[in-house]
Order: structure tokens, then C-alpha cells, then sequence
């Protein structure tokens, strides 16, 4: 039997050190406070100082607006914050704090030091406190700003204590946080010292390709395309990452929420639908992606540290998301029109096509395969493809291209053409860019309703499965807008007398069990928009060249230039890269030559 017991209010200090657990488990999340709150007092520049992982010194220093000293004191206090002044307030949020509940926690479970001065204060403050036990304050002479030093993290707390793991593990969390607000305001200077050793020195007054720069090197930036969009109450700008750049997790997608960095599940959601058709499976994309909106319509008071969110209209917000990156992805610049949202697009890096198609003299041609079925068009006029023809003039000069000019070098491997770009080389592969090519000209076909049929010869009679009977039975008219001659038949035979014409080569039977097939897996996720899309993916897999044909000159060039005017040029329909970027700057580096 356990021994009856009475209620008892915690002592202060045994509540504090409870609920520090809430917002201080590790190195990391005190880093995540303290910067949070020299941010939030206006800092301009903000130095880091981390020893042994963070488990012996967390020192954040700020020049902000500092306090004075009765502040100094009340900001160790538990609830006690300058940010809110009573529950209204919680409905529209504007900086990064509100809880009151950092410094108190963090001071009950370390040896904490703060340092600080304000311009109203005639000399700063110095406060000591040890494991949540105030134990000296005193004048102390600094300039305006804050600095508060935590050491020894849970040394009052042996079981805490014991989750911390490895120093480098506990770095790592340290500078993915110290990354995290850098990224959020390029606009403050920053500098992490690890063990010290300066790790990182940013510039203040930076823009956001210029943080990216000085944090992931130079050739980062080059990946990226600039998202600007907004909808509604929505707005969401950044930059988001090539689809052949893409990773194998959702490390390198920064999200931030009015300034802060969050996550949410239909973000993560979004970003994936606006890579739809772009990335394979389980590749993720990088991304940087500020989302702002009326404070009021996001709840940040759901998770203490307040890395959840939750959004008044989700829906607006994963719209808005999935245009913007779907908007930043389109070479077209007509995309901004499609939807009633207003795109804001910042001056692109490559802006207007000259695209210079020229072939070495000496470039051998790989075996011609102009034949009936070849499925290029081939060029009447030979002209045409002169070398050094500048071929700009016959498109609108407002089209946007991968490249400003490229000249075709060859084909390698059998497989690979090579082109060499105004600042680097391109690795392209025909097969995955002539899929992407025929996807978007035969998708212009279906929306549309342009689709050519070819009646066949012989019509044919395919028997399926009571399921995919039903299912085919229940779209004939989808399969009709695709340019199918298709009628039922009863006992699940269908007849098929004509094709699309970019079918007409594959068997009507293959063809229905294929489609049959796609419409159960795309009616799961998205309805007969996704099943014509993957149709039409089939299609273009099934009729572009395969990988090992061998291309001759002209072929090669249509390919390169009918690539060039896609909207989305990088990837094949299924997600695969079409292209590989590799630039002199990074060949020079290779080569040591920087
Ligand atoms: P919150 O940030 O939620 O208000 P904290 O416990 O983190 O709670 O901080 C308490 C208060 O201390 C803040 O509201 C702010 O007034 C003050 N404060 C904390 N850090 C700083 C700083 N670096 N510069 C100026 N004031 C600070
Ligand atoms: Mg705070």
C-alpha cells in the first residue's frame, strides 16, 4: 500500500526546474532562446560562443537595447516578459519571445551570468545566478547590449544531465540552430565561436543569397531560383533549389513563419506538391522559404518552444505555398497570369535567350537514325541548323532558358551529350530530356483537347480484371479526351479502334492494363488530373528515345533546344534529372586553381 500523501505547492525552484524541461533540454534549444531574445531586442550584431558542445558555455552577446537594472533582475523571474502585456496580446504575436519562461529556466538548471545596459541606465547590470538561486547583482560596466553567459548545463540535474549526448553531437545541434537564425536574418551580423575557433563570421546587411553564400560556399546559390508570390493574406518568398539538386531529407528546408522558424505538417506537404512531377521519390528539395502573414491567423502558442505552428486557414497556406514554388520552378514567365496570384519575380540570373546553338566543324556525326519512325522532326530546310546560327530571333526574346547560349561538344559513353554553357558545362541526358519534352507537348495536347488519334488497322479486344474493368468503365470519357477510340464491350472486354497518336506504337492491350493500373494508384492520391498526367508520363517514357540510340548532329540539337524552351527543363516527368550543371568555378576549384 503507498503511504497517503498531501498536496504540497512545489517550491519555486523545484517548479522551475520542471518546467525548464519544457524549453531547455539540450545546448542547442538555450542557444535557440538566447538568440531569439537578442533578436528580439533589435540587435544588430550578435556573437556566439559555445565550449565542449555547449555543455560547459552557452554565451550569447548582443548590442541591443539592453535593460536596466530592475528589469535585469525581473527577467530571471519566471513569467516575467516585456513582449505581452495580458492574453490579447497572444492573438497577434510580432516577436520571437512571449512566454517569459527562457531565462528563468535556463538560470534554474546552469550557472548563468547577464550582463547588460541600456541607454536609459547610467551603468549596466551584472547578475549571477546558480542553479536558480539569485546570489549576486551588481553595477557593472558595459556598453549597451546584453550578454548572458549558461554554464554547466543540468549540473544541479543529474538525470537531465544524462540525456545530453556527445559533444559532437551537441555541436551539431548547436550550429544547425545558430544556422537556422542566421538564415532568418541575414540582415544582423553574426559569429559563432566553437572551442575557440571562429566557425562562422557573417556580415551584417546581407541579403539572403548573400547569407547562403557565406554559410554553404559559393557555388550553393547557383542551384537556387528566387521564389516571389503572394496570395490572399499569404506571402511567400525565398529561394528554392534546382529539381536536380535535391537531398535525401528535409535537412536543407528552412522554413520561416513571420521571421521564425517553424514547421508544420502541411508544409512539408506543400513542398512536396510543388515539386510534383519533379523529384523522384524520397528526394527532398532545398529550400528557404519565408512565409508571412497577418499574425493573427498563426497560432505560434501551440509547442513551448514553438516550433509548431498552426495556421487559422491551412488551406490558404499550402495553396499559396504550392504556387509559389510551382511559379519559381516555370521557366514560363507567363505563370505569374495562371492563377489570381500576384508574382513578384526578382530579376532572374539568366534573362534573355540567346540561345546559340553551334557544333564543332570536326564533331563527327553519330550514326543518323532518320527514319520513318524516328520521332524527331527532322529539320526540311538543312539550313537551318547552320553551326553559329543564332536561332534567338526566332523565339519571343522574353523566354527565359537554362542557358544564355550553349554549343553542343558531343556525346559520351554512347549516352550523355556534353554542352558547354556560357559559364559552365552541362551533362544532359537525351532519353530523360526528350521524356520531359514529349510529356509537356503532349500535356498541351490533352488540356487542350488537341489530342491527334490514329485509327487502327485491326481493332482490338482486351479482357481485364473485374477491377480495372470497372475503373476503365467508369472514366471512358477521360480515355476518350485522350484521343482513345474505346467503347465497352460487356464481361470487362473493351474495344479499342483508335489510339493517341503518341501511343501508336504500343500494344492497346499493354496500353489499358498500364492505364488501368495508374488510375487505381493516382485516384488515391489525386484524381483523374494525376492519372492523365501519369498516363501521359507513361506515354512519354514509352515513346522517347531510348538511352542507348545513337543521336546524329541535328537530332541532338532540336533535343537540346526544344529542352531549352520547357517549362520546367530540369527533370524528366518522373523526377529524374535531365541535365547535370557543372561550372568552371567548380572545375576550377577541382583543378586548385582558386
Ligand atoms: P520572453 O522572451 O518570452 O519574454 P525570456 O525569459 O526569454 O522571456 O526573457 C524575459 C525578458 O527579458 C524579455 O521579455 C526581455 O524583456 C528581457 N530580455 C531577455 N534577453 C534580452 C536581451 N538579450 N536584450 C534585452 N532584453 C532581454
Ligand atoms: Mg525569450
Amino acid at each position: 500500500m503507498t503511504q497517503k500523501r498531501h498536496i504540497a505547492v512545489l517550491p519555486v525552484n523545484v517548479a522551475n526546474k520542471i518546467a525548464a524541461g519544457e524549453v531547455v533540454d539540450r545546448p542547442a534549444s538555450i542557444l535557440k532562446e538566447l538568440l531569439e531574445n537578442s533578436l528580439d531586442a533589435g540587435s544588430s550584431q550578435i556573437d556566439v560562443e559555445i565550449v565542449s558542445g555547449g555543455r560547459k558555455l552557452v554565451s550569447v552577446s548582443d548590442n541591443g537595447y539592453g535593460m536596466i537594472r530592475d528589469d535585469a533582475i525581473l527577467s530571471t523571474e519566471r513569467q516575467a516578459t516585456s513582449k505581452i502585456k495580458d492574453v490579447d496580446d497572444i492573438e497577434k504575436i510580432a516577436t520571437l519571445g512571449f512566454r517569459g519562461e527562457a531565462l528563468a529556466a535556463i538560470a534554474s538548471v546552469s550557472r548563468f551570468r547577464l550582463i547588460t545596459n541600456s541607454d536609459d541606465a547610467d551603468v549596466g547590470t551584472e547578475v549571477r545566478i546558480t542553479g536558480g538561486k539569485m546570489y549576486d547583482v551588481a553595477d557593472f560596466g558595459c556598453p549597451t547590449g546584453t550578454t548572458v553567459e549558461v554554464r554547466d548545463i543540468f549540473f544541479n540535474v543529474p538525470a537531465r544531465r544524462k540525456f545530453l549526448r556527445t559533444y559532437q553531437t551537441e555541436q551539431t545541434h548547436v550550429r544547425t540552430t545558430f544556422i537556422v537564425q542566421a538564415l532568418a536574418h541575414p540582415e544582423v551580423g553574426m559569429s559563432l565561436k566553437v572551442d575557440g575557433r571562429e566557425l562562422y563570421c557573417l556580415a551584417g546587411k546581407s541579403t539572403l543569397e548573400e547569407r547562403i553564400r557565406e554559410l554553404f560556399g559559393h557555388d550553393y546559390n547557383k542551384n537556387l531560383l528566387p521564389v516571389s508570390f503572394s496570395e490572399g493574406d499569404v506571402k511567400v518568398t525565398g529561394l528554392t533549389s534546382l529539381p536536380a539538386f535535391s537531398r535525401s531529407d528535409r535537412a536543407e528546408q528552412y522554413v520561416f513563419i513571420n521571421g521564425r522558424a517553424a514547421s508544420a505538417a502541411l508544409i512539408s506537404f506543400a513542398i512536396r506538391e510543388g515539386y510534383h512531377r519533379l523529384l523522384p521519390e524520397r528526394r527532398q528539395p532545398c529550400v528557404f522559404l519565408f512565409i508571412e502573414l497577418p499574425p493573427e491567423l498563426v497560432d505560434v502558442n501551440v509547442h513551448p518552444t514553438k516550433k509548431e505552428v498552426r495556421f487559422r486557414k491551412p488551406n490558404d497556406v499550402r495553396d499559396t505555398i504550392i504556387s509559389a514554388l510551382k511559379s519559381a520552378l516555370t521557366i514560363d514567365e507567363g505563370a505569374g497570369d495562371r492563377g489570381q496570384g500576384t508574382e513578384e519575380r526578382q530579376p532572374e540570373p539568366v534573362i534573355h535567350r540567346q540561345l546559340i546553338i553551334q557544333d564543332l566543324p570536326e564533331m563527327p556525326v553519330i550514326s543518323a537514325t532518320a527514319d520513318a519512325n524516328s520521332v524527331f522532326d527532322q529539320p526540311t530546310d538543312q539550313d537551318h541548323w547552320a553551326p553559329d546560327r543564332d536561332v534567338s530571333e526566332s523565339q519571343s526574346d522574353t523566354a527565359k532558358s537554362p542557358w544564355r547560349f550553349c554549343r553542343i561538344v558531343g556525346q559520351m559513353g554512347g549516352l550523355y551529350v556534353v554542352l558547354e554553357t556560357e559559364d559552365g558545362y552541362v551533362m544532359m541526358d537525351p532519353h530523360a530530356a526528350h521524356e520531359r519534352i514529349l510529356f509537356e507537348k503532349f500535356m498541351t495536347d490533352v488540356l487542350n483537347s488537341a489530342v491527334q488519334s490514329q485509327n487502327l488497322l485491326m481493332p482490338e479486344t482486351v479482357k481485364l480484371t473485374p477491377k480495372d474493368a470497372q475503373r476503365v468503365r467508369k472514366n471512358l470519357t477521360l480515355f476518350t479526351g485522350m484521343g482513345f477510340g474505346i467503347s465497352d464491350f460487356g464481361g470487362d472486354t473493351f474495344v479499342i479502334d483508335a489510339l493517341p497518336s503518341f501511343f501508336a506504337t504500343a500494344s492497346a492491350e499493354t496500353l489499358l492494363n498500364e492505364i488501368a493500373h495508374s488510375l487505381d494508384t493516382a485516384g488515391k492520391r489525386g484524381g483523374t488530373e494525376r492519372w492523365r498526367e501519369e498516363s501521359v508520363a507513361q506515354a512519354a517514357c514509352k515513346t522517347a528515345v531510348k538511352a542507348r540510340d545513337k543521336l546524329n548532329m541535328k537530332e541532338i540539337e532540336k533535343l537540346v533546344l526544344d529542352l531549352s524552351q520547357c517549362e520546367m527543363p530540369y527533370t524528366c516527368p518522373h523526377g529524374r534529372p535531365t541535365m547535370i550543371y557543372t561550372s568552371f568555378k567548380e572545375l576550377n576549384r577541382k583543378f586548385a586553381r582558386e
